[in-house]
């Protein structure tokens, strides 16, 4: 078992497998998208392998597969099997847009893959396309389908953008009305690969809820998962449950019981944080797994309490330049 310098057990890893994407998420990464880095400087997947088996020897038994859009790196289901065999990790979840996701939703079963994270920040198509510069919102719709259809369990997140998609909170969160998601709202965060930051952030967690409130006056509070990042809400009689992710104003960091390695072999202890070890050079270096588990339990050792702790370390001049397709969202 992990266990950081401020008590909280660290036993979830959110992996990158890789930095690109089909989409153009514009609060993720500017309309010609972001210098990918070359492949070479990426993990192999023997260097994540490798990665993960040291982790779960000292107690990380949870992993994320996110980007990046997981399904573009090659061979992405024959990794996941290899995932599947290594000793302690006891679940794998993706995150996806969903836009290649459907035909492999089949083998993601077997694979013993239960739950997917779909992104999906509008039901309407030009908002849609606003939002993500591609026009592929039926693609997603459809893996929203089959998922359902394959019995996975979904998460369907959205991040919560004025002027581009507060009309789509009702809509979004009518889908639990028959269908027996999750559906999380997201407050937007500055890793948009373009260093640019509103000035304040108008749609907080506060005023999501109130949104929610107006609409489903009895809408009640369910518990959270421990570690959860969202807090669950549900309406009488729907079939599923809403959440809200209070992504920037960061208030489950008391609980944070995760780790981020980057596609470029980064390891991050707290998002808004830099990079505290690179864990691709360790590997390339010729390290033993005794070497990187010393080092891996150094930074586990000196976590920043919180993330605006992490933020303020940071040795480079604020905002953030960073996208969330190449730190792993
Ligand atoms: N391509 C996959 C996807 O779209 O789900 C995985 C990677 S994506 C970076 C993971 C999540 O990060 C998505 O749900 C996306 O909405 C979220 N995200 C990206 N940039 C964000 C930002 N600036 N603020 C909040 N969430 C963000």
């Amino acid at each position: 078992m992990i266990i950081d310098n401020h008590g909280r057990e660290l036993n979830y890893v959110r992996l990158a497998v890789t930095d690109r994407c089909n989409l153009r998420c514009f609060y993720c990464m500017p309309a010609e998208g972001i210098d990918y880095l070359p492949k070479k400087q990426l993990l192999s997947y023997e260097e994540m392998e490798r990665s993960l088996r040291v982790l779960a020897r000292l107690g990380i038994s949870k992993v994320r597969i996110t980007g990046g859009e997981p399904f573009l790196r090659k061979d992405l289901i024959s990794f996941l099997r290899r995932v599947r065999a290594i000793d302690g990790i006891e679940e794998i979840n993706i995150t996806t847009n969903g836009v290649l996701t459907a035909p492999f939703i089949p083998e993601l079963k077997e694979l013993g893959i239960k739950s997917i994270n779909l992104s999906l920040d509008s039901l309407n198509r030009e908002r849609f396309f606003k939002i993500t510069r591609r026009d592929e919102l039926d693609k997603v719709m459809a893996t929203f389908h089959a998922l359902l259809r394959h019995n996975m369990q979904v998460k369907i997140n959205a991040v919560v953008m004025q002027g581009q998609n507060t009309e789509d909170i009702i809509p979004l969160a009518q889908l639990t009305k028959d269908y027996p998601v999750s559906v999380r709202f997201i407050e937007e965060m500055p890793f948009n690969g373009g260093g640019v930051q509103s000035p304040v952030l108008e749609w907080n967690y506060r005023k999501i809820y109130g949104q929610l409130q107006e609409t489903f006056p009895d809408i009640y509070k369910i518990s959270n998962k421990p570690n959860a990042t969202a807090e669950h809400y549900a309406v009488p009689g729907y079939a599923g449950n809403i959440g809200i992710i209070a992504a920037f104003t960061r208030t489950f960091c008391g609980s944070c019981n995760r780790i981020r390695l980057t596609a470029q072999g980064g390891l991050k202890t707290c998002l808004y944080g830099q990079d505290v070890l690179n864990v691709r050079d360790i590997l390339r270096d010729g390290a033993s797994d005794a070497t990187l588990t010393a080092e891996l339990l150094k930074v586990f050792n000196s976590r920043a309490k919180n993330g605006y702790e992490a933020e303020e370390s940071r040795q480079f001049i604020l905002p953030v330049f960073e996208s969330m397709s190449s730190i792993g969202g």
